[in-house]
């Protein structure tokens, strides 16, 4: 095949665009922030979950606390009771002696249930100070999570110009390629990781960087500029710089 040098060199063009392409793209799939987005959804399902159980455990602790508090109440209302039968100074001598029996009894029984009250208020306090923090980490990772969302709605907005204007500067240069030209530089690229043409460096291939044999490189001196070269090793277009 023969082709202008020119166009040759608009070839060289094209691979250069074609290449950005595929860079931007690449990065495009491999931002940080996905991975980074993912990690956050499992912490979030992990705070979720741990929630859940402290919520419940929470509500429980609440309803011993409510329910000790209750039998606190109930024994310091029958100990006013008692005490106020006493006061009065209308009891009899034998019910006096079994008012300050039962005073007493009360009197330790509250004691008791006041000791059991303190254990469930410290049990709450403790349950209550693990939910306060699950709940500040699901805060502190739901900003997290929206500020990667930013990140990358930005990342994901800044590659796509860059792609649209390189896909631009594609749609510019194709017409001023000879078609048969560019079919076979997309026939190459398609099959040769993205690369299909390539200049020649010194005595090497800028493609598969091989260097040009003796023979081929004496061939390549007497042939005519227009011929155009595949290099014998990656079968890429070679093209003389
Ligand atoms: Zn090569």
């Amino acid at each position: 095949m023969k082709a202008p040098v020119a166009q040759q060199s608009l070839l060289i063009e094209l691979q250069l665009i074609d290449s950005a392409i595929l860079h931007a793209t690449n990065r495009l799939k491999a931002l940080p922030e996905r991975e980074q987005i993912s990690a956050i959804h499992a912490r979030l399902k992990k705070t979720a979950e741990e929630l859940a159980v402290i919520e419940t455990e929470l509500a429980d602790v609440a309803i011993d606390l409510r329910r000790s508090e209750n039998d606190v109440e109930q024994v310091a209302d029958r100990m006013a009771k008692d005490e106020a039968r006493l006061a009065s100074g209308n009891a009899s001598p034998k019910e006096l002696e079994q008012l300050q029996h039962e005073v007493q009894t009360l009197t330790k029984r509250k004691a008791d249930l006041e000791d059991a009250e303190l254990e469930i208020m410290m049990r709450h306090d403790g349950v209550k100070a693990r939910f306060d923090e699950l709940k500040s980490d699901e805060v502190g990772l739901q900003k997290l999570e929206f500020e990667l969302n930013v990140r990358l709605e930005n990342g994901i907005t800044e590659i796509e110009n860059e792609l649209n204007a390189k896909k631009d500067e594609r749609l510019a240069l194709l017409p001023k390629i000879d078609l048969a030209l560019v079919e076979l530089y997309e026939k190459i690229r398609s099959s040769s990781g993205g690369l299909g043409a390539a200049l020649m460096v010194g005595i090497n291939c800028g493609g598969c960087n091989l260097a040009i044999n003796a023979i081929e490189l004496e061939r390549i001196k007497g042939l005519d500029p227009e011929e155009v070269l595949r290099c014998e090793e990656c079968r890429r277009i070679l093209v003389r710089p």
